[in-house]
């Protein structure tokens, strides 16, 4: 089923003002109410209307549909088919507009709801991706009843106290007068069928719980947080509506060496005092595999070289990131004795000089900074 804009829905430009909104809701909701428009559609269009509505109207939900779509960011998305919740907010519309006598099918077509699906997957599954099987529980139609609730040789009948409408006159006194409000039927949820005798596996229900498998493909560089799409693999529809779809949101485990920032990998590399001095070829563990890298003499702490393309791969598929390998002189700890004395022997020699002056010149500048006259 695939779902009109809202946008187009309501006929106005996506930067229309709440005020337009609402007055264009208004005329539409007029247009297309059931007991004014005969036309066999006018009830889809009508809840077509309200859905685009109920999301524009509402500042958080529409910024959100702009960005997201119908698919929306938590995985929830828009609307839905009308639940029995979504009954009573459908029928203070029409009163307010038209004074009662809202009505709606139960019979109608509804999808079905989505579900979501957390994934836990290690730091290189979500570089390279893999496919797997998921096991989900979700509703399904009763194998006993068919999914009618009934126990098997009996039928649903027309519910007694709505009449099959699913819906009750509620008479209410308020400071206007008396008003009559439409409800849901609350003997037979909204469904206008009661069930005499109720099938023993679903109790009524017409669905159970059950797990299902199902294989995912989990693309190659996928990212913590993301989430996979998987059309039809929700719950099922009401009364030959389509099913809902089941969104699997990714969770990524951190990893001792790497951090990731999209495509690109950051990595520590300890390296001693001498290969920083006298430089070296390393070898740099990567997603990849191991590579060499030649770092200079002289390479400090924090000095940064780029492996181009020893990142993630990009999730749409736009070639690789980098793998940024950051240097960190490792002081050397517990000296034997003969070791020290080499130090102190370099230090009196070529390294004296520089780090004298350095020291001189720090120091020089710190006491200009703090003099306080
Ligand atoms: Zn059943
Ligand atoms: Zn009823």
């Amino acid at each position: 089923m695939s779902k009109r804009d809202y946008y187009d829905v309501l006929g106005i430009g996506k930067d229309a003002s709440q005020e337009e909104i609402k007055k264009t809701y208004r005329k539409l909701a007029r247009k297309y109410h059931p007991d004014v428009n005969k036309e066999p559609d006018a009830a889809d269009k009508f809840k077509e209307v309200k859905e685009a509505y109920e999301v524009l109207s509402n500042e958080q939900k529409r910024a959100q549909y702009d960005q997201f779509g119908h698919a929306g960011p938590q995985s929830q998305g828009f609307g839905g088919g009308f639940g029995a919740d979504d009954f009573g907010g459908f029928s203070d519309i029409f009163d307010m507009f038209f004074g009662g006598g809202g009505r709606r099918d139960p019979n109608a077509p509804r999808q079905g709801n989505d579900l979501q699906y957390t994934m836990v997957l290690e730091f290189e599954e979500a570089i390279f991706g893999k496919e797997t099987d998921i096991h989900i529980p979700r509703e399904e139609e009763c194998d006993t009843c068919k999914g009618t609730g009934a126990k098997p040789g009996t039928k649903p009948e027309t519910c007694r106290h709505c009449h099959g409408t699913g819906q009750l006159n509620v008479e209410q006194n308020t400071p206007f007068g008396r008003v009559v409000n439409k409800r849901v039927c609350h003997h037979c949820n909204g469904t206008g069928k009661e069930i005499k005798e109720k099938c023993s596996t679903c109790h009524g229900k017409g669905t159970v719980k059950k797990q299902k498998q199902i294989h995912i493909k989990v693309p190659a560089g996928i990212d913590d947080g993301q989430q996979i799409r998987v059309a039809g693999k929700g719950e099922p529809g009401a009364n030959g509506g389509p099913a809902g779809d089941l969104y699997v949101v990714v969770q990524v485990k951190s990893h001792e060496f790497f951090q990731r920032d999209g495509d690109d990998i950051f990595c520590e590399m300890p390296i001693t005092y001498a290969q920083a001095a006298l430089g070296d070829e390393l070898e740099i563990p990567t997603v990849h595999g191991k590579v060499k890298l030649k770092i200079p003499a002289g390479t400090q702490t924090g000095k940064t070289f780029r492996l181009r393309g020893k990142g993630a791969p990009n999730v749409r598929g736009y070639g690789h990131g980098d793998q940024n390998v950051r240097m960190r002189v490792i002081t050397p700890t517990n000296l034997t004795e003969r070791q020290k004395e080499l130090i102190r022997e370099f230090n009196n020699l070529a390294g004296h000089d520089a780090a004298d002056e350095n020291e001189e010149s720090f120091f020089s500048r710190m006491k200009r900074a703090f003099k306080s006259d």
